[in-house]
């Protein structure tokens, strides 16, 4: 619905924040995307009219599934399998019988309006969802107000309304990740949304799409109106209304500049990146999905360091089966061969997908990632079994999440062997055995670097939550996010620690933290003796071209400098004045 635009009056520049969920920055008109659910007249039922209530009801059901059904096909078009399995999960939801016979029942007994005992149904589990401590339930809540409105639209037969004008900024309290499909095709500039996080669907949907999105800005989307000017930074969360010429002319440049810098770092993304000294360093990438392989050779990715296999519960808590798991993870292979692919092994639990039947008081802290995999052994062994299957040309390994023992890596080597010499025995010579990897994410494992280096494959150091269990502070909190340092002087001696030891063990060591992303860590990191990062897909061309600016020894220098300072604050200062000395 197109609100009236703002009378000609000017209005003073303001200035928001929220979270930035997908980079780019976009200038242009907003407009306000309201979701219409059709107006609903509620009435008291007759015996007659009971029956044709729930007749609408079913055929609301039906419409919404053939909706449901193109958005998937579009997703597939655009974005691949991967994405529109959240669509399935949805035409899954609408084909759940408790909630049909629920809604069926209610409307008979009560006598009541489809629309109303819809809105009440569906509410009750929003409602517990959205209070639910979680990120992921709250994300859930988002995907269930959608159905909700999309059925009670479609008891009056309304069309989906999906035409906006080309080329505008979307505002709106909350939008699906069908929503954002849908609009995309109209060329939007960018989204900015009340509600959602950085780890919600739509905020992955938009860093695939390249579209800036900016999330978690409270009410914004009541206080601006359609036609109004905004600026939007995905980077940093900013979001300025009626921005003044000078606050445009400002952005128009940033813009122009990150353009030129893509373009440019594009260009030589292909080459090998080497230092000022000749010393070859090695950029893998993390990816969520399989589609995600064919961007990585435009990039100049030379293998995947981190692929986050628990992306293939699209359906909440049920395990991809072993053969599902073989094709998917076969596929891979074959695609990237020979390059690298390191599978981690399902990190559920945790603020990752919910699997405890109960609800952890603190689940950060509690069944998560091998803690599961060891007690739940057919999800371990059927993971495992697929993974060692796919492994024709041996560059698949198995990445073991939430290490804080050497008993957690032998258990699954020994897994990992038990399953290799049954496959071999039954027939399957080609394959062949991966490696195992440990990933560095809590304190814990530190401390035990000496012989974790020394019992695993190789290493790789998750700095996200590795900053979280050291310092204590939630990753998802925003109450804490200032607390949230990733240059504390605690992470980066840890990362010297790690980086040194695995290097003096022989060890393959990789960063796949965001740590490996920021260009401010990239020198300190290089002083570690670190030679392979795994990041973001797109971030990789950035980091490339920069690491021809420093060479080892010079990264050695600041290094040593920063671990001799004692605050955040210090070595961020350090970090900057050494990019500023070397980056032109
Ligand atoms: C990490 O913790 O740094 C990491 C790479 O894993 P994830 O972000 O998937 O927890
Ligand atoms: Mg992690």
């Amino acid at each position: 619905m197109i609100m009236p635009a703002e009378p000609a009056t000017r209005h003073p520049e303001e200035s928001y924040n929220g979270i930035g969920a997908s980079r780019g920055i976009a200038i242009g008109e907003c407009y306000v995307f309201i979701k219409e659910t059709g107006s609903h007249e509620a009435r008291e039922l007759n015996e007659k009219n009971i029956n044709e209530e729930i007749e609408r009801f079913l055929t609301a059901l039906n419409r919404s599934e053939k909706e449901l059904k193109k958005i998937e096909r579009v997703t597939i078009r655009k974005l691949g399998k991967g994405y529109s399995d959240l669509f399935q999960a949805q035409i899954m939801m609408l084909h759940d019988p408790v909630l049909i016979d629920a809604i069926s029942d209610r409307i008979r007994l009560e006598r009541k309006s489809a629309h109303l005992v819809i809105e009440e149904e569906f509410d009750h589990y929003v409602a517990k969802f959205i209070n639910s401590d979680d990120l992921i339930f709250q994300d859930r809540a988002d995907d269930l107000h959608d159905i909700k409105n999309r059925i009670i639209r479609n008891l009056n037969v309304r069309k989906l309304h999906s035409w906006i004008p080309e080329g505008v900024i979307v505002a709106a309290d909350i939008l699906s990740p069908a929503d954002i499909i849908l609009l995309s095709r109209n060329n939007i500039k960018g989204f900015v949304t009340d509600s959602g996080g950085s780890t919600s669907h739509i905020s992955l949907i938009c860093k695939s799409l390249n579209i800036p999105i900016v999330v978690g800005l409270g009410n914004l989307s009541q206080k601006i109106t359609t036609g109004m000017q905004l600026i939007i930074d995905g980077s940093t969360g900013t979001v300025i209304t009626n921005p003044e010429e000078q606050t445009i002319a400002g952005y128009i440049s940033k813009k122009e500049a990150e353009q030129k810098y893509a373009a440019d770092t594009s260009l030589t993304a292909m080459l090998p990146a080497t230092t000022k000294c000749g010393i070859r360093i090695t950029f893998y990438a993390n990816i969520d999905f399989k589609e995600e392989l064919l961007a990585l050779k435009a990039a100049g990715a030379e293998g995947v360091g981190l692929f986050r296999s628990e992306n293939l519960f699209t359906d909440g808590n049920n395990v991809p089966k072993e053969s599902e798991q073989y094709s998917y993870y076969r596929e891979m292979a074959e695609m990237i061969t020979p390059m690298p692919l390191d599978v981690r092994l399902f990190d559920i639990g945790g603020d990752k997908l919910i699997y405890s039947p109960v609800k952890e008081p603190n689940p950060n802290l509690g069944w998560r990632g091998i803690r599961i995999l060891i007690d739940l052994p057919d999800i371990l062994d059927n993971q495992i079994r697929a993974i060692i299957r796919s492994n024709i040309h041996g560059n698949l390994a198995i990445l073991v999440p939430m290490i804080i023992s050497l008993d957690e890596i032998r258990h699954v080597r020994s897994i990992i062997d038990k399953h290799y010499a049954e496959l071999t025995k039954e027939g399957n010579t080609q394959i062949e055995k991966p490696g195992v990897g440990a990933m560095i994410e809590v304190p814990a494992a530190v401390e035990l670097i000496e012989e974790i280096t020394k019992c695993a494959d190789f290493i790789s150091i998750g700095t996200n939550d590795l900053t979280q269990y050291t310092l204590a502070v939630d990753r998802n909190n925003v109450i804490v996010q200032d607390l949230f340092e990733k240059f504390h002087p605690a992470i980066i001696r840890q990362l010297h620690r790690v980086i040194r030891t695995a290097k003096k063990n022989h060890c393959k060591v990789t960063i796949c933290g965001d740590m490996g992303s920021d260009p401010l860590a990239l020198p300190y990191l290089l002083g570690c003796g670190l030679r392979r990062f795994s990041v973001v897909t797109s971030d990789i061309p950035k980091l490339k071209s920069m690491v021809s600016n420093y060479s080892i020894a010079e990264a050695e220098a600041l290094t040593k400098e920063c671990l001799t300072l004692d605050t955040s604050a210090k070595i961020k200062a350090c970090l900057e004045a050494f990019q500023a000395a070397h980056c032109y």
